[in-house]
């Protein structure tokens, strides 16, 4: 039945049932309130259909956070035999490599209050917004293959931050083989423009205060230190360029399935073999993708460290501007995993959820590998987002993962008949947020009350070892495409 069953506190079960085709389990993280919004929408038929594809393995993941989404559930992990199962364009997204980091300062609240208005439009100034919006540098069509393969790399090498920064990245902001060969021109002619810009909707720029620290060792290992210090959190992925690439590789995988004699229950899950020849090319073309969107956040950090050296009047290694990290929330590769006692190659999909490997994970770079990576739980404009870590909990549960944001609860249009443009200015300034946004539309789409609590997300991944509470952050400046 689409009922889960309880099994302990904040994990629900669906058990594999052959007769409906699954293969295995759906397993959902969540609070009662956070499942029964989830049953209000197609999340968990969607992580159903999900566990009857091909190759599937030990159980389709619903993280607190879950949605719906497209063929697969936002919020979900999946994972395939890498030899004889599927890799799909729909398990990852259409933002591939949507992600966020998360920059600290040693400046505090008191500093930057009275100059925050002339901080975050110095930031909206200098960081390209926008739906259609193009980013300050022109590539030619060899820097963009080169931004391909080498993603922050190639960012780093054009003076757009330094080897610290790739250090404290996911894959160090360089996946290996990417191939821009397997990008299509139109693709490639929509990236091209937009490399260095935000965006618009969901993605952000948000000034922030450290609002509560809960683990002082973690915080401190990634440069937090007090309550009242300043953060800055940026939310971004891969442009129209991944996009396209989503598009165009659900189209090859569609037009493979009765090549590979796929019979799937929805079309939008449409998927290759992962070691067939559409498969690599998917592979090649969305890890390309990923090293598009590191790039872009790259150089978005930059501009951000650029503005606050010209509002504060201090250099980003007076105001220590580091990056603590940077995740990825929409992406699939190969890693080992633990599965009925065997260590396996799967690729993961992790659709709306964050990689949160323990210590000791060679994947953990050298400066948290003894603690755990850190994960960023962005929640809304007008509430908080919580910074975590990594737990060994999380490689039994999912596959290494925990949830990627707040998840939203109210659609854009909702939004829009519900609340008015100055009613949210109005609210976020109450509570002492000023916020600079392109659209009106942007900014009612946007309220934190289209979005769940995150508060409640983060507990559920802390209450099970998941990935445990650091600190929690809440934003006092926002710039929104
Ligand atoms: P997605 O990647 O699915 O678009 O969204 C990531 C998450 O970011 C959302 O689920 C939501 O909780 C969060 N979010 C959206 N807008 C904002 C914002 O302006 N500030 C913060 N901190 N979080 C946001
Ligand atoms: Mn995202
Ligand atoms: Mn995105």
């Amino acid at each position: 039945s689409l009922i889960p069953k309880k099994i302990r506190e904040m994990e629900y079960r669906i058990e594999a049932d052959p007769s409906k085709g699954m293969k295995v389990p759906v397993t959902i993280y969540a609070d009662e309130k956070l499942l029964q919004k989830m049953l209000t929408d197609r999340t968990i038929q969607q992580a159903i259909n999900v566990s009857t594809i091909p190759g599937v393995l030990k159980h389709v993941v619903v993280l607190p956070d879950g949605h719906e989404g497209y063929g697969f559930p936002v919020g979900g992990v999946a994972a395939m035999d890498a030899e004889n199962g599927m890799i799909s364009p729909g398990g990852v997204g259409y933002d591939i490599n949507c992600g966020v980091r998360l920059i600290k300062t040693n400046l505090m609240e008191k500093d930057v209050r009275p100059r925050l208005k002339e901080l975050v439009t110095e930031l909206f100034t200098s960081i390209p917004s926008g739906v259609g919006s193009k980013g300050a540098v022109r590539l030619t069509s060899s820097d963009l293959d080169e931004v391909l393969v080498k993603g922050v790399q190639w960012a780093v090498d054009h003076g757009y931050g330094s080897k610290d920064d790739a250090d404290v990245c996911e894959e160090n902001g360089q996946i290996k083989n990417a191939d821009p060969g397997k990008i299509s021109p139109t693709a490639r002619k929509r990236g091209a423009p937009q490399l260095g810009s935000l965006g618009s909707g969901n993605h952000f720029l948000e000034v922030q205060r450290v609002d509560q620290i809960h683990d002082k060792e973690a915080a401190k290992k990634m440069g937090i230190f007090n309550e009242g210090q300043i953060t800055v959190l940026i939310h971004c992925g891969s442009r129209g360029f991944g996009h396209q690439v989503c598009s165009d590789y659900l189209r090859v995988s569609e037009q493979a399935l009765s090549k590979y004699k796929i019979n799937l229950v929805d079309r939008e899950l449409a998927c290759v073999p992962n070691s067939s020849e559409e498969g690599e090319s998917y592979r090649k073309a969305m890890f390309a993708a990923l090293n598009y969107a590191w790039s872009n956040r790259q150089m978005i950090t930059h501009w951000t460290r650029k503005a606050f050296e010209r509002v504060f009047k201090q250099t980003e290694s007076d105001l220590d501007m580091k990056l603590i990290y940077d995740v990825a929330h929409n992406i699939a590769k190969v890693e080992k995993h633990k599965i009925d006692g065997e260590m396996r190659s799967v690729v993961v999909h992790r659709k709306g959820a964050t990689r949160a490997f323990p210590q000791g994970r060679d994947e953990v770079p050298k400066k948290y590998r003894d603690i755990g990576q850190p994960v960023f739980i962005p929640g809304s404009m007008g509430t908080g987002s919580w910074i975590l870590l990594g737990k060994p909990g999380s490689m039994d549960l999912s596959f290494g993962s925990t949830a990627h944001g707040a998840g939203r609860m109210m659609s854009r249009s909702a939004a829009r008949r519900n609340f008015t443009e100055s009613q949210v200015q109005k609210s976020l300034g109450d509570k002492g947020i000023f916020i600079k946004a392109l659209t009106r539309e942007g900014v009612v789409e946007e309220t934190p009350e289209a979005y769940k609590d995150v508060d409640a997300v983060a507990n559920v991944s802390h209450e099970l070892g998941i990935a445990t509470k650091v600190a929690k952050l809440v934003p006092i400046g926002v710039i929104k495409g």
